[in-house]
């Protein structure tokens, strides 16, 4: 199990874009840049709606906490949630938590919601000592909650995707580009340039083949 050291986590929002697309990923945290578009603009805009740290709010046995700080070590990662709500049991029995994420649009085809909920989810576990079954994400074109589960498969991905994130980051690496139609509505695509990455590869093979004729003429 790992244990990151607090100078080494990373922001845990950064999951959704790496599970988008890693190089992504990697011009926003590892090259530090950020080109904002409508999308990313409205996705503030919904986010700054429910961050309010000093809201709490109780309703018979539910109490609603947000922007809730977020860290788990053994993720090495770091955030905040934008919704906790507190299910007290009467009867004794455990309290319950469920995290509501705020996200524009609708359901994506991709997992990269799901994922970002889950990592939130594990942090939460970590500092409340506790087990989170499900979670939601509420979408603001439909009005509609989209439950989650917190399935071994899904905990299994945001590991995998915690780990390849820190692995690049300690390497300041940034993938390639590779095309595909995800570039379309991608916020980074102007100063990605997918199309230089595959001209940047075919380089990188016309220059190892340099490299390899230099070689076999010495
Ligand atoms: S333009 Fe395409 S390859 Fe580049 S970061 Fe966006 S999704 Fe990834």
């Amino acid at each position: 199990m790992f244990n990151y050291e607090e100078e080494d986590l990373l922001p845990l929002s950064g999951i959704q874009h790496f599970a988008y697309c890693p190089r992504q990923w990697a011009l926003i945290h590892v090259e530090g840049q950020w080109l904002e578009n409508a999308s990313t603009a409205q996705g503030r805009i919904v986010h700054h709606r429910v961050d309010d740290p000093y809201f709490t709010e109780t309703r018979g046995s539910v109490k609603t906490e947000r922007a809730i700080p977020l860290i788990s070590r053994q993720l090495g990662l770091f955030g905040v949630a934008d919704l906790l709500e507190i299910h007290e049991r009467e009867d004794g029995n455990k309290t319950t938590y469920s995290l509501v994420e705020y996200k524009r649009g609708k359901p994506k085809p991709d997992d990269r919601d799901e994922v970002q909920l889950c990592a939130q989810a594990i942090c939460l576990e970590e500092m409340r000592n506790t087990d989170i079954e499900d979670g939601y994400i509420f979408y603001d074109m439909i009005k509609n909650r989209h439950r989650v589960d917190f399935s071994v498969i899904l905990r299994e991905r945001v590991r995998e995707l915690a780990l390849a994130m820190h692995s690049y980051y300690e390497q300041a690496l940034t993938p390639v580009a590779v095309k595909s139609r995800k570039c379309k509505n991608c916020s980074m695509a102007n100063i990605c340039l997918p199309k230089l990455g595959k001209l940047g590869s075919k380089a990188d093979s016309y220059i190892a083949g340099l490299i390899r004729d230099i070689e076999t003429n010495i």
